[in-house]
């Protein structure tokens, strides 16, 4: 019943989180080939996750709303000037969500975020060594109240209210389907929670076609591609020399995507997700359908002193 609280699963955490201390690295951006420098910081309650050009002097949110381009990646813009952009967010939305980080202020010096080794591994391992900080400000999250569903041929995403009413978290269910027969079908579906995300995701890397890959090149993307920070599939043959870290890496790496995109939302969403052939367009357009109908989610911050009853 409405108001009654509710102990139907471990609470998540009730305070909202930053990094203990800055830590930063340097890489190339996948697409643009750039160097890029990036630093992440800690921020104050209530901030969310926001990227600052370092080179140019302007912020962009980590939101939903401000997202520009999602053709091969997720790509951030200031709305108020499209050109600057900030690129390719996605794998370390992914782990900052996952990791539970509510507040961070993300300098970057360039036009899109390191590649690295093309997963979240290495951000999980930046945010651990910074360490998190417990701030004094409950968290609010994103309960779905109403199924809500966006489609592209037979792709789909879909959110849908948690199963048990009152679960934290997102459940979250995957499928591909894939010409090449390295890839084939694959399905994955887990409870999203920092240890699953670790364990099952994290090492999960972005993937391409080899067939794609001069296309690419030629429409100026993939510049700082290569096998260090991608797999590359031909079609039964993976190309890697080290083979997959896992046999169904890209499920995994489709549902990694999906965290870093849903992450946009700005605060846990909690839920169903459900999705068939999903990419980083049809993810961005599922939040939009979700924030355009309120009746569909329900803002909760639970009380982090529990009053008596
Ligand atoms: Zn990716």
């Amino acid at each position: 019943m409405d108001g009654m609280p509710q102990t139907l699963a471990p609470s998540p955490a009730l305070w909202q989180r930053t990094l203990k201390a800055p830590i930063g690295c340097v890489g190339v951006g996948l697409h643009s080939g750039r160097r890029v420098s990036l630093k992440l910081c800690p921020a104050e309650p209530g901030q969310g996750i926001v990227f600052h050009r370092t080179d140019t002097g302007r912020a962009v949110p980590a939101r939903f709303g401000n997202v520009m381009d999602t053709r091969l990646a997720t790509v951030l813009a200031d709305p108020s000037d499209p050109a600057v952009r900030v690129g390719t967010v996605e794998h370390l939305m992914a782990a900052l969500s996952a990791l539970g980080i509510d507040n961070a202020r993300i300098e970057l010096d360039g036009p899109e975020v390191p590649a690295l080794d093309g997963s979240s591994a290495p951000f999980v391992f930046l945010i651990d060594c910074a360490g998190v900080q417990e701030q004094a400000a409950p968290r609010t999250s994103i309960a779905i109240r109403r199924a809500v569903r966006v489609s592209d041929g037979d792709a789909f995403a879909e959110l849908r209210p948690a199963a048990v009413r009152g679960m934290p978290g997102l459940e979250m269910a995957i499928s591909i389907d894939f010409a090449a027969p390295a890839i084939g079908r694959q399905a994955l579906s887990l409870h999203l929670t920092a240890e699953t995300f670790r364990r099952d995701l994290a090492r999960a890397r972005t993937f391409t076609l080899a067939e794609d890959v001069a296309q690419l090149r030629a429409a100026g993307l993939a510049q700082g591609g290569s096998l260090d920070n991608a797999v590359v599939v031909d079609a039964a043959r993976v190309l890697n020399p080290g083979g997959l870290r896992m046999q169904d890496e890209f499920a995994r790496h489709k549902l990694l995507d999906a965290v870093g995109d849903l992450a946009l939302a700005g605060a846990p969403l909690a839920g169903r997700f459900i999705a068939h052939r999903s990419g980083h367009a049809l993810n961005n357009r599922l939040l939009r359908a979700l924030f355009a109908d309120a009746a569909a989610w329900r803002e909760v911050t639970e009380a982090p002193v529990s009053a008596a009853a």
